[in-house]
Formats: C-alpha cells, structure tokens, sequence
C-alpha cells in the first residue's frame, strides 16, 4: 500500500475545527439564533477573566496577609469576592490549606466540577475516569505518577468537588520567598498547585 492509501479508510476527513466552528455559527447567525457580539463577549470572558492567575491572587495575598488568610478558610466565597473574582462555578468556594502535615487534593469524581472564577477551564486529565476515580481510592501512588511524591508522614485528604461546593487548596509558601513581594509570589503559584496535584 502506498503511503497516500495510508488513511483511505478516512474518505471523507473531517474538516479542522475552526472551519466547522465557522460554519456551524454562519448557520447559527443566519437563522438569527446567535448574536455574534454577545458570542465574542463570552469568549473573551473565558479568555480573559477566568484564570488561574485569579486563584493564584488569592494565594499570594493570603501568604502576605494573615487576616485575609484566616477570612479566607472561613469562608472562602466572600474572601475571595473581595478581590474580585467569583460568579458561576464559583459561587460556593471552600478553601483547604496544605500544612507541615496535611496535603490536600481535589477530584470531582462524579464528572468535572471545578472552580472556573479562579482556576479557568478544568486540564484535560482533570475529567479523566483515571484521575476522577484513582483520586479517591489511591491518591499517593496517583500523585507520585504525576510527579508529586507526598512524603509518608504526609497525611493526604482528597476533596470531591460537586456542583454546589468547589475546591480551592492554599500551598504552602515556598521558603526563601520571605523578600518577595506579592505580585512576585502569585507568579510562584501555579494552577495544579492550588488544585493539589503539585507541591510548591
Ligand atoms: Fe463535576
């Protein structure tokens, strides 16, 4: 077989979904059942506002900042509206903090419920079977394939988010950041961080 019958089980190829977006809102718009300025303000809302760089904020400033830090675990929604960020997915937020002796981690095991005001759109693996189920029944081996090795003495909770409760874990702030100002240490705070899947 030559190598242009390779993919001839393929005859048809399905086109690059740009062009099937495109398509599918020229169709939309021209039965008028989508506005096209309101499409783009949506897009740029995920684009623009809803960002792990917000949760990463809320990190740094409760690192600085004792009292916002304890408003913080007491109830995280208003703490965190205080700088601004909440809304849909996000309108019930319960913050976990990692100590010398608990490392937290959160799962949705029923599909993928996260909190998209501060953290941005779930990764990929975050929805997996893999990750949704080993979370719960093996959350050290699962952590150690991803990199993390959660010492023994460790003691790991695993947090099942849903859809009235999403999770958002405080890390650790790293030693030797104690001159770092705080815009310098949301730059250290990274997404699988404040989801408890990497320790800073
Ligand atoms: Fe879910």
């Amino acid at each position: 077989m030559s190598p242009d019958h390779a993919h001839s089980h393929h005859p048809e190829p399905i086109a690059p979904v740009e062009a099937r977006v495109a398509a599918l809102e020229t169709v939309l718009a021209e039965n008028g059942l989508l506005d096209r300025t309101a499409l783009d303000e949506i897009v740029a809302h995920f684009e623009d506002d809803l960002s792990p760089l917000n949760g990463a904020k809320v990190v740094a400033h409760a690192w600085v900042d004792p009292d916002y830090r304890a408003r913080l675990l007491d109830d995280g929604t208003p703490a965190i509206a205080e700088l601004g960020f909440g809304g849909p997915e996000g309108d019930h937020m319960v913050v976990v903090e990692n100590t010398s002796t608990v490392h937290n981690l959160v799962v949705c095991t029923l599909c993928s419920c996260y909190p998209w005001p501060i953290l941005g759109l779930p990764p990929r693996w975050y929805k997996a079977p893999a990750y949704r189920s080993r979370a719960v029944r093996e959350p050290r081996a699962l952590l150690r394939e991803m990199g993390t090795a959660v010492p023994e003495s460790v003691e790991i909770r695993v947090w099942d988010s849903s859809a009235e409760v999403r999770y958002l874990v405080l890390p650790r702030r790293p030693a030797g950041t104690e001159e770092l100002t705080e815009t310098a240490l949301a730059g250290l705070v990274t997404r699988d961080s404040m989801i408890g899947v990497e320790r800073l």
